[in-house]
């Protein structure tokens, strides 16, 4: 039995381990369609331009008194990788013989070893060595790329998936394909694919180092989402404790339930809104089991993954749909593409941005690329007539960027009077506020805006430095800092002094360890997965706004979070 930490997300799951970071001796042959091959092919050439790039730069960071054949090495190594025949045959391989780039590069890996074996010469024999590591170099950047992955067709009948990193457009494609749960090397608590996670039901642990070296396929594992811990072939003692946890848990939960119907307000008779956010068709049932207040957060880029971008028609059916089905408002936010949330999943163009995190996403994205951005308006905007519809701008920065957005909409909203399509024509616009800039000049953006919602996931990373997918900063993500807790007060009050609502939908507004403190902050609306709805009821029920309001405020100033949680995490605060 061996135990590992990571990253806990969810509960427990326990399954057998499929290991997806394939040796050389485990690389599998996959056929390709006609169609599929320049795609392939392109891979393959970006995986070859990406380990080209890292072996140039190694060789430029070289220090000054490394010896000389070191970078002679290296040299030699970009020269194979340039070599037509490694390359050229390779993708000729995968052109002819329609199979996936591994494979290509592996066969031809072996036809050239054995040209180097049948060589009298001990000096250019010792080159096949040299070819290994240069292919290695390549299968690690095609491994590093998803799409292999999402190729990947059989039902995983509940194995636990062990890989180096998942992105979120791969959780939920192996989901469709049953993974009971997954344990990554890399990857934080409050990156996209952990969200996702939470909401598809996934236990997971993330930031694992060495998981996928230390767990070996098909063995046994417990992921324990609650603790962060990885047991690998556990014994039968351990494993009927984990069940009877997960027992503990589904009582846990049915308790929950008898609040479903309590209106929630607090002890005081301070009146709370609760309401759900949606990733996936599938979290509509959940929000309406949890009967959420309404929608605060409807993440669309899910719908643009592992797929071509659906049109205005199939937009404005899901919107619908969502808006049709739920009570009360439904915030759809406009795409937040970008960063950790491409749409093959893959990171193939990751080296084209600096730091994908403070680059073209979500709304610069969407201005940027009015072919995308007007489509999903004009959607939103004839589903406003179908329910309560709320359109909110992510990543809001500028003001500027903010009229250039109203302007968007005021244009569309023309051309859809003069095609004569029914739209409401005073939807409600807010933003997110989840840049530190955004925060910080809260109020003018208050007024231009009909409602504001706090995206702590954002907020907490831009604010403390620190990029929410790096496993290695996570310790310094804390939600309590001072400065979050300044900015996030700084935001409710330009919403009060506005007279518009201000709600928060980041994973803060769904831990019920932080509802007292948002509370005692004058936060009256929250937007959370629906599976932490009553759990979040409960403290509200539970909590007297009044005091703990007098202890959120002195947060303000304390550098104490610990003092601090102990305050509010009482039994009861009076
Ligand atoms: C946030 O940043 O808090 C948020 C809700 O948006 P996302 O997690 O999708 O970036
Ligand atoms: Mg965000």
């Amino acid at each position: 039995m061996l135990l590992l930490n990571g990253t806990g997300i969810g509960d427990i799951a326990v399954g057998r381990a499929l290991i997806l970071d394939r040796r050389d001796d485990e690389i599998s042959v996959r056929n390709l369609s006609q169609e599929e091959v320049e795609q392939e092919i392109g891979r393959f050439t970006q995986a070859v331009a990406r380990a080209r790039q890292r072996l140039e730069s190694m060789r430029d960071e070289l220090p000054e008194n490394a010896p000389a054949e070191l970078a002679a090495f290296l040299d030699a190594h970009v020269l194979m990788l340039e070599d037509p025949l490694l390359i050229d045959q390779t993708a000729g391989t995968i052109r002819r013989e329609r199979i996936n780039a591994e494979a290509a590069l592996h066969r031809q890996e072996v036809r050239l070893k054995e040209v180097f074996e049948n060589i009298n010469d001990d000096y250019l024999r010792s080159k096949k060595n040299d070819i290994g590591q240069v292919v290695e170099r390549v299968q690690s950047e095609l491994s590093t790329n998803s799409s292999q992955l999402l190729a990947l067709d059989d039902d995983l009948n509940d194995r636990i998936i062990v890989v180096n990193d998942l992105t979120p457009a791969d959780t939920v494609h192996f989901r469709s394909k049953h993974m009971a749960g997954f344990i990554t090397n890399l990857g934080g608590p409050i990156s996209h694919t952990a969200i996702l996670a939470r909401s598809l039901r996934l236990p997971a642990v993330v930031g694992l180092h060495g998981a996928s070296r230390l767990i070996r396929d098909n063995d046994i594992v417990v992921v324990d989402g609650a603790s962060g811990t990885v047991v690998v072939a556990p014994d039968e003692r351990i494993l009927e404790q984990y069940e009877r946890r997960q027992e503990r848990a589904r009582r846990h939960a049915l308790g929950l339930e008898s609040l479903r119907d309590v209106p929630s307000a607090s002890e005081d008779g301070v009146r709370v809104s609760l309401m759900a956010n949606v990733e996936l068709p599938e979290d509509v049932a959940a929000t309406i089991n949890a009967n959420a207040d309404g929608v605060g957060l409807y993440r669309t880029e899910f719908m643009f993954m592992n797929r071509e971008a659906p049109d205005e028609e199939e937009q404005y059916a899901a919107y619908c749909d969502v808006a049709t089905r739920v009570r009360g408002p439904v915030t759809i936010r406009t795409l937040d593409l970008g960063a950790d949330k491409q749409v093959d999943g893959g990171r193939a163009d990751a080296n084209t941005a600096v730091n994908p995190a403070l680059g073209l996403r979500a709304v610069r994205l969407c201005l940027s690329n009015p072919g995308l951005f007007i489509p999903q308006l004009r959607a939103m905007l004839r589903a406003s007539v179908h329910g309560d519809v709320r359109i909110m701008i992510p990543m809001l920065s500028s003001l500027n960027e903010l009229e250039q957005v109203l302007e968007l909409v005021r244009e569309v909203k023309n051309s859809l009077s003069r095609e004569c399509i029914a739209f409401k024509p005073d939807v409600p616009i807010g933003g997110m506020i989840e840049v530190p800039a955004a925060a910080i000049a809260a109020d003018l953006f208050a007024r231009k805006l009909d409602f504001l919602s706090l995206g702590t996931n954002d907020l907490i990373q831009y604010t403390l430095a620190i990029d929410r997918v790096d496993d290695e900063v996570n310790y310094l993500y804390d939600p309590m800092h001072p400065a979050v807790l300044r900015l996030i007060r700084h935001t409710i009050e330009a919403g009060e002094n506005n007279n518009i609502p201000v709600s928060m939908c980041g994973e803060m507004a769904g831990d019920p360890a932080y509802t007292r403190l948002l509370l005692g902050l004058g936060l009256r609306e929250f937007s959370m997965d629906p599976a932490t709805l009553l759990a979040v009821k409960r403290e509200v029920l539970r909590t007297r706004v009044t005091p703990v309001t007098d202890t959120a405020r002195e947060s303000l100033y304390d550098s104490d979070s610990a003092r601090l949680r102990s305050l509010l995490n009482g039994p009861t605060v009076h």
